[in-house]
């Protein structure tokens, strides 16, 4: 009897409402935990460009969409409001000592790389800036590969990027088309995933430093300033070769490249033309950064100098509407996801000239 009056006096002071609503704002505040994340976008991306801007606010949507492709097992496994991976990254070294060893194996670097999944890495405490499709052509040069491989990996996971490489890789020995592979990786690598930047990338070129950052920019970019071989000078006022970087809108904003150079020579020039005529600005890193190294070789045979480049630069205004990503014809003949990349092989025809063989 005593019970119940405390109780109904209780009651009557009204306390045991407000305990009853602390205790439902308790459980609220517990529960957003559990719910979606919310994004909190570093301080420095105050002096970002506006596209990682965009790439901050749509990181939830990229671990969403990882889940919806079936790598949820690539994702970190860190709580879910994981921060934006910092500008710069902590994990750089700037200029690296690279190493050539004859008698490196894929198995050491698969070793050595024993995190990355079917070519493909994120970083394990962060959101990545930017998701990076690193884009190979290849044929017969394993060797070069395996020192890109081996020195590509670490370097990408130091500028704490989401990023997958691909090796697109032309079938039977028709005349090398460097550009044609390079639209079927973009094409391609898309069916993957939504990636925010492409990278198109010689196999033979290594980058001695990591604040050379495989990131997009609100314009074109081009990697090489210098390397090695040329005494670390630009080539070329215009020279758009070996290592440029370009969102997806960027690039099929001009279509892609061309899918008519064969052989040595043109297509990256052709690529700088197509920027021009869209009025975007190639830009490129400071020249103490954006440096290579070129393994050395001798021009493969299947990729001799194209003669008719010039002839085709010269049109490139008037066809680059009709010939590109939207004219890109190729059959896929396999792909393979070894540990360290996603192998593409693809028959992408011949020149119109050329006889079947
Ligand atoms: C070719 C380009 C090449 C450049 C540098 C130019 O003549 O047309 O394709 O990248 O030389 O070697």
């Amino acid at each position: 009897m005593g019970l119940c009056t405390a109780v109904f006096k209780f009651f009557r002071r009204g306390k045991c409402l407000l305990l009853l609503l602390l205790s439902i704002s308790v459980l609220a505040w517990v529960a957003t935990f559990g719910s979606d994340t919310v994004w909190e976008a570093p301080k420095s991306s105050e002096n970002l460009s506006k596209h990682v801007q965009y790439i901050i606010q749509k990181g939830e949507k990229d671990s969403k969409e990882a889940v919806s492709y079936g790598i949820s097992a690539l994702l970190p496994s860190s709580p879910p409001n994981r921060q934006h991976c910092p500008q710069p990254s902590p994990l750089l070294r700037g200029a690296i000592k690279l190493s050539f060893n004859p008698s490196l194996t894929l198995k050491e670097v698969e070793r050595e790389n024993n995190e990355v999944v079917e070519g493909q890495h994120h970083p394990m405490d962060c959101v990545a800036q930017q998701s990076v499709a690193i884009l190979i052509p290849h044929r017969n040069r394993e060797k070069h590969l395996l020192y890109l491989l081996h020195h590509l990996h670490p370097f990408l996971q130091r500028q704490q990027l989401h990023y997958a490489i691909y090796i697109i890789h032309q079938a039977g020995d028709v005349t090398f088309n460097r550009a044609k592979l390079l639209n079927v990786g973009y094409l391609e690598a898309l069916k993957d995933h939504s990636w925010d930047c492409f990278i198109f990338h010689d196999v033979d070129l290594v980058p001695e430093n990591d604040n050379n950052l495989y990131m997009c920019d609100q314009q074109p970019k081009h990697l090489v300033v210098g390397r090695n071989a040329t005494g670390y000078k630009l080539r070329y006022k215009g020279y758009f070769g070996g290592v440029t970087a370009m969102t997806k809108e960027q690039f099929s904003k001009v279509n892609g490249f061309s899918n008519t150079y064969w052989g040595w020579g043109g297509e990256d020039d052709d690529l700088r033309i197509r920027v021009e005529l869209q009025k975007m600005e190639i830009v490129r890193p400071a020249p103490e950064v954006a440096r290579y190294t070129m393994v050395f070789h001798k021009r493969d045979s299947g990729n001799e100098v194209n003669k008719d480049r010039m002839r085709l630069l010269g049109r490139t205004p008037r066809v680059w509407k009709k010939d590109g990503l939207n004219s890109c014809s190729y059959k896929v003949l396999s792909v393979e996801r070894p540990p360290l990349y996603i192998n593409i092989t693809v028959d992408i025809g011949r020149p119109l000239a050329q006889p079947q063989q």
